[in-house]
């Protein structure tokens, strides 16, 4: 059985499409059944057209990086080892942003546009995250 130092997300009923995606290997995001529009993470309500109705699709797991911070301060036990680490934010080639890590990419050489691709961490016996990489 594989444990995680770190934080582990919640899976609900809402989100769980996504997590049993990852654990395939792919990365799904929702979509609007009314009017298209794409989102992450997983929301009720459409915030374009207020509709209910949503599915999950899968995306390309292409993108770029679209912000990031430099963690120096430790907030939890589980990442002590990897202080400073950077939060990034990946846009999608479909649109959507999703917070993640780079990896292999240290912290000082982490830029914006730079193209990504995802790639999935194993956190424990249910919990897979996507990651990225560079692409
Ligand atoms: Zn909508």
């Amino acid at each position: 059985m594989t444990t995680s130092t770190k934080p582990v997300p919640d899976i609900t009923q809402e989100n769980r499409p996504f997590f049993e995606a990852a654990k395939r290997r792919e990365l799904f995001v929702q979509r609007c059944g009314a009017c298209g529009v794409l989102r992450f993470p997983a929301r009720e309500i459409c915030s374009a057209c207020l509709s209910s109705r949503r599915e999950w699709v899968k995306v390309s797991g292409r993108g770029e990086v679209f912000s990031f911070n430099v963690m120096h301060q430790l907030y939890h036990p589980g990442f002590a080892s990897e202080v400073p680490y950077a939060v990034v934010v990946i846009k999608l080639a479909e649109g959507p942003k999703m917070n993640s890590n780079l990896l292999g990419v240290p912290p000082q050489e982490i830029r914006v546009g730079m193209p990504v691709r995802v790639v999935f961490e194993d956190l424990t016996d249910e919990v897979t995250l996507p990651k990225f990489a560079p692409a």
